[in-house]
């Protein structure tokens, strides 16, 4: 079971992502944590990605390539995986692709998150104050929904475009009334889920 968990900046993704993934029995592969865990080892990788990070920009694909990639040839991640933040370009997308397809997989499933604009200002804003991400800023958020726009946004075209399924989800209401939302769209969609 390969999902994407799919949603612009403070949709949510990364919570219902650990929640979903839990339920699918799979591993929750997030490319921002891992991201953040190289900017926190000061690794090679950590140094090039936090200015371009902070600035709310898009670290390069090749580097998060590789990075995913690595992850995905874990052991752990041989009965599928959650992504979240990755794929986040097109380029991105096509890569996954092919190195899924050099296994005989596939994306099975796109959960999208849907979210107004200004509820997701107000979320980050708030998450500010309480996390202390470095790019959740006034500015880095507004930069990081231009790119959500114009980078990731056709990510999700896609998908649609290769016949994946694709869940559509009102992202906003309590944490857990969402995750039930989204586990009946992919149970009705016949995917396998644990628990009630
Ligand atoms: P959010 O969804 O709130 O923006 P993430 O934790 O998913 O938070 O990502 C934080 C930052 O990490 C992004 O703004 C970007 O700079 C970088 N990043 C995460 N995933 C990718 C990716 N797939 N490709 C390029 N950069 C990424």
């Amino acid at each position: 079971m390969i999902a994407l968990m799919f949603g612009p900046p403070g949709s949510g993704k990364g919570t219902q992502a650990t929640h979903v993934a839990l339920r699918l029995g799979v591993p929750h592969v997030a490319a921002g944590d891992m991201l953040r865990s190289e900017v926190a080892r000061d690794t090679a990788l950590g140094r090039e990605a936090k200015p371009i990070m902070d600035a709310g920009g898009l670290v390069p694909d090749e580097l998060v390539v590789r990075m995913i990639n690595g992850r995905l040839n874990e052991p752990d991640a041989a009965g599928g995986v959650l992504l979240d933040g990755f794929p986040r370009t097109v380029p991105q997308a096509i890569t996954l692709d092919a190195m899924l397809a050099a296994r005989h997989e596939n994306v099975h499933d796109v959960i999208s998150l849907e979210v107004p604009d200004e509820e997701l200002k107000s979320r980050i804003l708030k998450r500010a104050t309480t996390e202390g991400r470095s790019d959740d800023t006034a500015e880095g958020l507004t930069q990081r929904l231009i790119v959500y726009r114009q980078d990731t946004a056709p990510v999700l075209e896609h998908y649609r475009e290769m016949g994946t399924r694709i869940e559509a989800i009102n992202g906003v209401g309590d944490i857990d009334v969402i995750t039930d939302r989204i586990i009946e769209s992919l149970k009705e969609n016949g995917v396998e889920v644990r628990g009630a």
